[in-house]
Order: structure tokens, then sequence, then C-alpha cells
């Protein structure tokens, strides 16, 4: 690569393009355009930069699968004209919307780096400079004539996380994300410094790229907790027209071994929900059959979600959903990493 490397800044909203209404003292969203008035320092990056910008743009906790759509369709008319791709949207559901992204791109060799802020870009203290900075810096980062990143992560705060092992953290900080079970792929301080080892390398660099927009979302989550009653779990599994659930359990995948829990969950999986056990553990993972209180789970065809997070387990159950596959299937692509999402050495 001679040229100067381009990268898309598609913008969908958030913290970082808002700015505080002073009669009413909420941030709304404001013009675009400013963003890169606000920040003129992008001028000095060796890349050539172009934006896009959603017509409304939304408070992330309006980000929904027609947003996740519009975005990735973004994405893929404009895959082959740019080397990387940073896309701004609010940090609330930031998580679940980068790992959806993550599924609906299969075979990508470029980067798509998601990022945001905590305080709007015009605050003094702002931290959405930095974030955007790095963001635009490491999406045009070139190794032996190649991209360093080829995969969808998220920057914040200093580091690149795969975007699929992330989980918003803190509503205050700016270190608002972590990744528990998957290490950070660079961190910026003097030097930004790329960690190698842990960044995906796609195997062959021909590959196109395809693009997986649909998705089923007639799913729930079920979050257990002690006391929760047969009624609220009877009505989460007998929603209408329910596909699939996140079954978020305790510690190594525990849950009750009371006989109506363990009834409702094996009626739901002869009616065809696939129901997935996700820890409510920030960190570490499921594994069905390391105690008692699992063992069932394993045998009824409940699937293990290993150590991958809530929001990721979302994002791939409804991209799973659509492949109309047999329970043995589904569990099969399920507890297998796609996107490296999930570990593969985990029983
Ligand atoms: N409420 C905002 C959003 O998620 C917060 C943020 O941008 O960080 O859209």
């Amino acid at each position: 690569m001679t040229k100067k490397p381009t990268i898309l800044l598609i913008y969908t909203g958030g913290t970082i393009g808002m700015i505080k209404d002073y009669d009413t003292n909420a941030l709304k969203a404001f013009d675009f355009s400013r963003i890169i008035e606000k920040i003129p320092e992008l001028k000095q990056l060796n890349c050539s930069i172009e934006s896009f910008s959603f017509d409304e743009p939304i408070d992330s906790s309006n980000m929904n699968i027609a947003y996740y759509k519009a975005i990735v369709k973004v994405i893929e008319n404009n895959y082959t004209k740019f080397d990387g791709f940073v896309i701004l949207t609010g940090s609330d559901t930031m998580s679940y919307t980068s790992s959806a992204v993550s599924f609906m791109l299969e075979n990508l060799q470029k980067p798509v780096i998601f990022t945001g802020s905590q305080l709007p870009i015009g605050d003094l203290r702002t931290d959405a400079k930095e974030n955007l900075i790095t963001s635009i810096e490491i999406a045009c980062s070139i190794k032996n004539n190649k991209p360093i990143i080829a995969e969808v992560c998220l920057y914040f705060e200093y580091k690149l996380y795969r975007a699929n092992r992330t989980s918003k953290i803190n509503a205050e900080q700016f270190e608002a994300f972590a990744s528990m079970n998957y290490p950070p792929l660079a961190e910026s301080g003097v030097h930004l410094n790329f960690n190698e080892y842990v960044i995906h390398q796609p195997k062959e660099t021909n590959q196109k790229l395809i693009v997986r927009e649909n998705l089923v979302n007639d799913i729930a989550i079920l979050k257990l907790f002690p006391g929760i009653t047969e009624n609220v779990v009877k009505s989460i599994l007998e929603t209408n027209n329910l596909k699939g659930v996140i079954l978020e359990t305790y510690g190594a995948g525990n849950a009750p071994s009371e006989t109506w829990f363990l009834n409702q969950l094996k009626n739901a999986i002869k009616r065809g929900i696939r129901i997935v056990n996700v820890t409510q553990c920030a960190g570490g993972s499921v594994i069905q059959g390391h105690y008692e209180t699992s063992v069932t789970l394993k045998e009824i065809g409940v699937i293990s979600g290993k150590d991958i997070t809530t929001e990721s387990a979302i994002a791939k159950l409804m991209y799973l959903l659509t492949q109309d596959f047999d329970l043995e299937k589904l569990t099969f692509y399920f507890e297998k990493s796609l996107r490296g999402e999930i570990s593969d050495n985990l029983e």
C-alpha cells in the first residue's frame, strides 16, 4: 500500500456527537459535520478521512436490528473504496451492536473499530478526542502491506478490545468497558502497542466479504435469582413466537435443580426453543456438568455458552437462528468460535 489509507467514519449517534441544550440541561444530538470541526488534530493523521452520518443520529438506547442492518449496509457499500471503518455509537449498547456487527460481517479483511465517549466532544475534559483519534490511527495501521486489524473491535480509554468480548461496566468512569475473558488487542500509551498473538489473522486474504444482514430477534434473556417463581419462568418461556433464550445462570453455569424449573426448560426445548447457558459472572466460563446443579441442563439440551458474554450470546443467537439448524447443529455452532467470541479450548 503506497497511497494514504482511507478511513470511513460512520456516525450513528451517542454522546460523542452530542451537545448540551442549556434550556433543558439534556444532551441532544448535533450536526455531525461539527465533529471534524471540533478535532482539527485529525488532519495530522497520515490518512484521508471521509464521513457518513445517519440522518437522525440516535441515543444508543434506541439501537435495534434495523440500525445494525443500516450500519453493515454502509460498510458493504463502501468496502472496496475504504481501507478501514470507524463507527461512532453511544457506549450504552456498543457491546451489543459491535458484537452483532461482528457476526454480520463474514470473511472481514479490514478493520472495523467502534468507539464513542463518556463526555460530549465539546466538553473541556472530554474523552472523545483520544478515543476517536486513536481509533482512526488503529484503523489505518499497516504491517507488511496488510492492515494489522482485520476484525470488529471496540476502542475505549487506551485499550483496543475484540468487540464481541466486551461489556460496558461503568457509567461514570472513562474506562467504561472490560473484556474479562480475552486480553486487549492493543494498548495505547507512549506507543501504540499491538498484542499480535491475540489478534485475529485472516487465513486467506482474498476471501470475499459476506454480509449476513438478517437476524432473528424473537429471543429473551432469562436472568435467574434466588426466589424466581415458576410463573415468571413460564411466562417468559411461553412468550408467543419465542425462538431462543439466553439463560443467565450462577457461577460456572449452575441453576436450581427443582423439578418445576427443569420441566419448564425441558418442555421449552421440546417446543423447539433454543436455550443457551451463560454465566452471570463477569469473568470465567460455564462448565455444564461440573456441579450437580448443571448436569441435567446438559442432558435436556441446554447449549453451553462457555465464556461468551451475554451481549455476544444475544448477537450469536440472533445470527444462528436465521439458519434453521436442528438442536444438534445449533449447539455445535454455538459452542464453537465463529468470530473469536468464545474460547475453543474450553469444554
Ligand atoms: N446514552 C448515550 C448512548 O449510549 C451514552 C454514550 O454515548 O456513551 O447513546
